[in-house]
């Protein structure tokens, strides 16, 4: 290592739990009611839930134990028949299709661009072989919402929204994840709120709701838990699906939601520092001609917690010592298609029924997008070592010893 990685920021440590969190967990361990169905109501978990969805502006709101979770009983609430096509971007986490293989449908992938965004044309080209969509938010980058839903609403297609790293993220004034039918969030310890693990899906979908809510282990009348007031069409809805969907148990325990519902008032000024870092290493990053940020998409206002930019003309070679000489200034630069067994590579995805498809527009991306993360507490020098160890790598691997043939 070299004196540098000394000095250059942890961008891993999580930011600590406000202290309100401490309180209520401490007597829940005195009381030891972790579990959310013991209370007869007001449970943690489900003042969550009312909590998460009047922050959103969604009538309904279900928590349970990952994102993935919730993208799965999202896709079993859709009542798709086994092996529907559900498509997804090519580029988004592994988690992602896996989801809706274990809901027994069957990925469809479509190509992503440079700018990390949905390719349209390929979208609507694969549209009418499917039978619903799932939008993955990735690392927070918005594709054009109204032109997907515009081509979805056409066909009828039901549309998911993967929000689960775009908490406080909006498109033309609207919150990503209110866009979609269902719109499903994380709360592991990567993303904006953070509970080590942990999910929410909203929708202002009675139906859909109801038949989430039992397959997330509401059993018997724990639906009941559910209901804030009077809601009509949410009680005809769990009547209705008494008995009849299979319990996945994929419920969120008390202890997390204590730990979350003090976070959710500091989403704000996470989203406001986090983007305010992101623009300014941004435009440091922008200055080299080597390197490429991509811009926002107009109406988009990002919730960024990470950077991704893209090597400009540089081989695969190259692109691996950069990521070393960064590494080796103490900064961690992911390449999502040059790592190992990335997450995020789809030629990684062997489970994929019917095996890889070919996306060689969105493989061209993955080779020169790289992922360094970027949390909202850090300071102005911190981000100027980040900046700074960056470029520097840039010049290891483009400065004169190239001239000489290294
Ligand atoms: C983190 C993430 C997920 C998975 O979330 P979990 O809560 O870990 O299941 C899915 N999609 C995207 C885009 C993510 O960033």
């Amino acid at each position: 290592m070299s004196p540098h990685a000394a000095l250059t920021p942890n961008t891993y440590d999580a930011e600590p739990i406000p202290e309100a969190a401490r309180a209520a967990v401490e007597a829940m361990l005195q009381s030891g009611d972790l579990f959310r169905y013991t209370a007869p109501q007001d449970a943690p978990v489900a003042l969550l839930e009312r909590e998460f969805a009047a922050m959103m502006g969604t009538r309904y709101a279900l928590a349970v134990s990952s994102c993935s979770a919730a993208l799965f009983l999202s896709i079993k609430a859709l009542g798709l028949p086994r092996d529907a096509r559900v498509m997804i971007p090519g580029f988004t986490f592994a988690a992602v299709p896996s989801s809706i293989v274990h809901a027994d449908c069957i990925p469809v992938l479509c190509e992503v661009g440079e700018n990390y965004r949905i390719d349209l044309a390929d979208f609507e080209a694969k549209l009418d072989d499917v039978q619903a969509v799932i939008i993955s938010h990735m690392r927070g980058h918005t594709s054009d919402m109204d032109a997907i839903m515009a081509l979805c609403e056409a066909r009828g297609l039901p549309v998911i929204e993967d929000a689960a790293h775009s908490l406080g993220t909006e498109w033309h004034g609207r919150k990503i994840g209110t866009i979609g039918k269902v719109g499903c969030f994380s709360f592991q310890s990567y993303k904006l709120v953070n509970a080590g693990e942990g999910g929410i899906l909203i929708t202002d979908d009675a139906d859909l709701v109801a038949r989430a809510v039992i397959m997330s282990g509401a059993y018997e009348h724990n639906w009941a838990k559910h209901m804030s007031g009077a809601d009509v069409a949410l009680e005809a809805a769990f009547a209705t699906h008494q008995n009849m969907l299979p319990l996945y148990n994929l419920r969120l325990n008390n202890l997390s939601a204590a730990i979350i519902r003090p976070q959710l008032a500091e989403v704000p000024r996470r989203v406001a520092d986090g983007r305010a870092n992101h623009d300014y290493v941004a435009g440091l990053l922008n200055e080299c001609p080597w390197l490429d940020v991509p811009a926002s998409l107009p109406g988009e206002l990002r919730a960024p917690d990470s950077i991704q930019f893209n090597l400009v003309g540089m081989s695969d070679a190259d692109t691996r010592a950069f990521a070393d000489a960064a590494a080796e200034r103490g900064v961690k630069v992911q390449v999502f298609g040059l790592s190992q067994d990335n997450a995020r590579a789809f030629w990684n995805w062997n489970f994929l029924p019917g095996g890889i498809p070919e996306l060689p527009k969105t493989r061209a991306m993955l080779r020169m997008a790289c992922d360094t993360r970027l949390p909202a507490r850090l300071k102005r020098a911190e981000l100027d070592v980040i900046a700074g160890a960056i470029l520097d790598a840039i010049t290891d691997v483009t400065g004169p010893k190239r001239v000489y043939g290294t």
